[in-house]
């Protein structure tokens, strides 16, 4: 079936004959998400290593991995999608989420984000989606783990899965704590540790610029996660923090705001990345977003030309930039991948590298690369395509026509009907 449906709408017919084909169209839709064989077709391929687009490409994937990428014809008993001439990217990887349902999970897959890294969520909500997605599960994105936050003052519900720790609800101090709170992390199956090296800046009555954790404190925190096999990203807005989170070893700085060039010089050096979530300080300035508080956005307007010059700074200076939104993904969520990555080339990025911000170099980030976050043979079928080319204009790729998840189809609004 060669027609496009937008063709087949624009034929005269009656009523009953639109009803058949609309049946036709949601029944061949429904066989895209069953077979284990897809080919998509004249695609324009960002891939998320390259530095150039690879033209009229074909890619062909079976059993969810991608098999091949080329310019040979579909063959086979494959389901051709003919992308004629739509941009086909890697599927975002969001490298900072709070998703603590499956319907927000949902949402995220839709947007475009085939994995997320979470970054805090309680009763690990991320491990029970991540095991779902691992199982076959096609409608969630695959999730890198981290449970709760390593803070002074853990979430009300960590003492519901952990009353054993009922000593800690007057806080978490002094290294014996938070080593054991670590433990606890690791003993669930986390992916990831995520400690708060500075109060938070969504809270009116937080500063975000106070260190919370002593040397002593970030020092135990990493090593314990090391000794488990993990890694650990810190969150840090002020400078003091941050700089004392990478010189204990953490991975990644999420946020970042007030960085200094001594501290980025370090996290150059040591190879830390920078995850700004830039997009969460402009939400923070709308009085309709997530952040519904006048001090919030004060607060808001204060930080974003300074989180806007910092990218340009840091990617100046050679920092690795990863792209996350740090967002819920609540039903109204006004800011997604695609957003981030367009606030990313604005503030500095070449388009193609704020691409790979929020692909290649955030699936490196959340140790995910040698199988998700750019289009390669061998690797996962996650893709996002865009009708036009977002290397000419990035505001192209906030238009996700299609979302195709482990090789089935999450999100198709092309009007291109595959056919068998
Ligand atoms: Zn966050």
């Amino acid at each position: 079936m060669k027609t496009t449906l937008s063709r087949l709408v624009a034929l005269p017919a009656c009523g009953l004959f639109m009803l058949f084909l609309l049946a036709l169209a949601l029944q061949v839709d429904a066989q895209t998400g069953g077979s284990d064989s897809l080919t998509l077709v004249h695609a324009n391929l960002i891939d998320g290593i390259s530095n150039a687009p690879l033209m009229d490409a074909t890619v062909v994937v079976v059993n969810g991995h991608i098999q091949s990428i080329g310019h040979e014809a579909a063959s086979g008993q494959s389901t051709v999608i003919d992308l004629k001439g739509h941009w086909l990217l890697p599927g975002f990887v969001d490298a900072h989420v709070h998703v603590a349902d499956l319907a927000a999970a949902r949402r995220a897959l839709r947007s475009g984000a085939t994995t997320v890294g979470e970054a805090g969520v309680n009763h690990f909500a991320d491990i029970g989606m991540r095991e779902l997605n691992h199982k076959g599960v096609v409608d969630v994105p695959d999730v890198v783990a981290a449970g709760y936050h390593i803070r002074t003052h853990p979430a009300d519900d960590y003492f519901l899965d952990f009353p054993q720790d009922a000593d800690l609800l007057g806080g978490v101090r002094g290294t014996d704590n938070v080593r054991r709170m670590v433990r606890e992390m690791a003993s669930r199956g986390v992916n990831r540790i995520k400690v708060m090296a500075t109060e938070r800046a969504g809270l009116p009555d937080t500063d975000p610029r106070i260190r919370i954790f002593n040397d002593d404190e970030l020092a135990a925190i990493v090593d314990e996660a090391n000794k488990a096999g993990l890694w650990t990203v810190a969150h840090a807005h002020g400078d003091e923090g941050a700089a004392a989170a990478v010189r204990a070893g953490v991975h990644c700085i999420e946020h970042g705001t007030y960085l200094s060039d001594d501290t980025l010089r370090l996290m150059k050096e040591k190879g830390v990345y920078l995850d700004p979530t830039v997009t969460a300080t402009v939400d923070m300035t709308d009085p309709e977003g997530e952040y519904d508080d006048p001090v919030l956005q004060m607060r808001g307007r204060a930080m974003l030309p300074i989180a806007r010059e910092l990218v340009g700074r840091a990617w100046k200076m050679g920092i690795k930039i990863v792209a996350a939104t740090d967002t819920t993904y609540f039903a109204k969520n006004n800011r997604t991948m695609a957003d981030e990555i367009i606030e990313l080339a604005g503030d500095g990025l070449p388009p193609m590298d704020a691409i790979k911000a929020g692909t290649s170099a955030s699936a490196e980030e959340l140790g995910v690369d040698k199988r998700t976050g750019s289009i390669r043979a061998g690797y996962e079928a996650d893709f996002v395509i865009v009708g036009r080319n977002p290397l000419e204009d990035i505001r192209h790729i906030a238009d996700v026509l299609m979302v195709v998840n482990n090789g089935r189809v999450a999100l198709n609004r092309m009007n291109v009907a595959p056919r068998p």
